[in-house]
């Protein structure tokens, strides 16, 4: 069998003009679609197997071949990947690596992710992979709203960037496109004003610093522009309700979070009209969310590892790849009449650091300072061990308050001890403006943790 047969689903056309974009597969009930999901990963796996020196040897080595597969819940006994064998394989055999399950002269496309130690890994894609992939990108598009009626503004990176193509499905699905791409502020506020686009993408602190910037420039982007929906991907805060409230405040427009993994597609999950979680395009991509430190399945709802699994990406199919993002997982039925998976996006595992014995996400506290009045939301923790014990402290930049400085402090410190379970050891209050800002994703921890 084939890596693109597939039972047969009826296919919804694709220019369709209602609330989905591929309705059949959209609303499959979760039977149907977990015999897709089989039915596909089978193939897969084979195809993988069949094809990819790398998995030929790694799943031999487990002792795990595409007939160990009978059930979806049989995918644990095969080995995980990772970011370090990724950048392994791919310095084993240039250019592409052995995990490639094709000729390079099949490849039509390669994004690129840096990383901590600098080397770039490519993820690569067939004409066939790059056209699901935009095919994703239009379904969450639509599922955020998006129609053919829409002036959309792409403000993400073009250089390499897997998020830079994802332009080409709001084209795909009718929308009036502007590749503006990681353009100064100014120049993007000026596309802004001039052609009056209805829908941007770019990260949660960069929609915030644009509307700080258009408000330091007289202009309101609530009142002057025409943007009602802002796409948001690349950092935690597009779910974190009080990052959304203020930055939807801002511009009067909807956020609606996304989610991305250049190791995967530029387009993985997206948020709906019910805003709710973000659906993953499940008969594309298997899901699982596993406990990081014993690597078993946690039920939904329980935050855990999430581990991807390519359905059909033939180029380099991933099979277990363990993304380092921490996630809850929702299988319940949406108000939008979707069936597929939902997943709430906490942090990264790399983000996470550990006090008292409890996980602390900077994503919390970001809840915590965002909720709190009197705050402008700008703010850097830093962590560092004090004889042998780690602890952690909090600049945090003031709004317009009259409250004093101390008073300010405690509140943030009480709110803290009473979301996280563990008190910063130092809150300090700074005059607004005092924090570097960033516009591509906020580095808003500084480890010294391991330092003199
Ligand atoms: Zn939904």
């Amino acid at each position: 069998m084939g890596i693109l047969e597939s039972p047969p689903i009826a296919a919804a056309p694709a220019a369709e003009a209602g609330r989905y974009w591929n309705a059949a597969i959209e609303t499959l009930p979760r039977p149907q679609l977990e015999a897709l999901q089989l039915a596909r990963l089978r193939s897969h796996l084979d195809f993988a197997y069949r094809h990819s020196p790398y998995y030929r040897q790694a799943f031999d080595a487990a002792g795990v071949g595409p007939e160990t597969l009978r059930s979806l819940a049989d995918l644990r006994h095969f080995p995980f990947v990772n970011k370090a064998i990724e950048r392994e394989r791919q310095a084993a055999a240039p250019l592409l690596g052995d995990m490639l399950a094709v000729p390079e002269r099949d490849v039509v496309f390669v994004s690129a992710s840096s990383g901590s130690t600098g080397v770039p890994t490519l993820s690569p894609f067939t004409a066939a992979d790059f056209e699901t992939f935009q095919d994703n990108q239009a379904r969450l598009f639509r599922a955020a709203g998006v129609t053919a009626d829409d002036r959309y503004v792409h403000a993400l990176n073009f250089t390499l960037f897997v998020g830079g193509p994802d332009v080409i499905g709001a084209q795909k699905l009718g929308a009036l496109c502007f590749w503006a791409g990681a353009v100064p502020s100014d120049r993007l506020l000026y596309i802004l004003q001039t052609f009056r686009p209805t829908v941007t993408w770019t990260t949660p602190s960069y929609a915030w610093h644009l509307g700080e910037t258009a408000r330091a420039q007289g202009i309101d982007p609530a009142r002057d522009l025409a943007i009602r929906k802002i796409i948001v991907a690349g950092e935690p805060g597009g779910s974190i309700p009080a990052t959304r409230a203020a930055i939807e405040r801002i511009w009067d427009a909807q956020l609606f979070d996304f989610y991305g993994i250049s190791d995967i597609y530029g387009a993985c999950a997206g948020m709906c009209e019910a805003r709710d979680g973000l659906h993953l395009v499940e008969d594309d991509i298997l899901l699982e969310v596993l406990d990081p430190a014993t690597l078993e399945p946690v039920p939904d709802g329980t935050p855990g590892e999430m581990v991807l699994t390519t359905l059909t990406k033939a180029a380099r199919p991933m099979i277990r790849f363990r993304t380092g993002d921490i996630v809850t997982a929702d299988r319940s039925p949406c108000r939008c009449g979707r069936t597929h998976a939902r997943i709430r996006v906490t942090g990264r595992i790399d983000d996470m650091f550990i006090v008292n014995g409890v996980n602390v996400f900077p994503s919390d506290i970001e809840f915590v300072i965002r909720s709190l009045p009197g705050l402008n939301g700008e703010f850097r923790i830093t962590v560092a061990d004090e004889r042998h014990l780690t602890r952690y402290s909090l600049e945090v930049e003031r709004g317009e308050s009259t409250e004093s400085d101390a008073a300010l402090a405690e509140r943030i410190a009480h709110d803290a001890k009473t979301r996280l379970g563990v008190r910063p050891r130092a809150v300090t209050i700074l005059a607004p403006g005092s924090l570097p800002r960033t516009t591509h994703k906020a580095r808003r921890v500084v480890d010294l943790r391991g330092q003199a």
